[in-house]
């Protein structure tokens, strides 16, 4: 590689030294030590807490469509949720795992999805 003076007069080689990329890499280290936590976590609680907000949905419309037809949708909710009058968006899925919705018609709650886990 051509060698070039620095201001003390010590000739080296272009380019970056060992001591520069040690630099760089180190610090690069250290930012990802301190972004990448918060980055996989992130997200997690608010899909928890959208899909409490999305079981509350579907249990108010399964409610509406109780009181309408006067028997429960399907514990499925294959029914009411190819209905567009209660779900003109179509299916609504969990939006921490993709997970199909279940309900109990007995009591016309949601079954499950408290993604304890998920809320500290
Ligand atoms: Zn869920």
């Amino acid at each position: 590689m051509k060698k070039q003076s620095n201001p003390w007069g010590v000739y080296r080689r272009s380019g970056l030294s060992l001591m520069e990329v040690l630099a760089v890499v180190t610090l690069m280290g250290i930012i990802a030590m301190i972004a990448v936590p918060r980055l996989a976590t992130s997200g997690d609680k608010p899909k928890a807490n959208s899909c409490f907000a999305t079981k509350g949905m579907i249990e108010v419309q399964a409610e509406l469509w109780l009181r309408n037809k006067g028997v429960p949708p399907a514990a499925s909710l294959n029914d009411i949720m190819a209905d567009n009058k209660y779900f003109p968006d179509g299916a609504v899925v969990c939006p921490v795992d993709g997970s199909a919705y279940r309900l109990n018609t007995t009591n016309m709650t949601v079954n499950g999805h408290t993604h304890t886990d998920l809320l500290d």
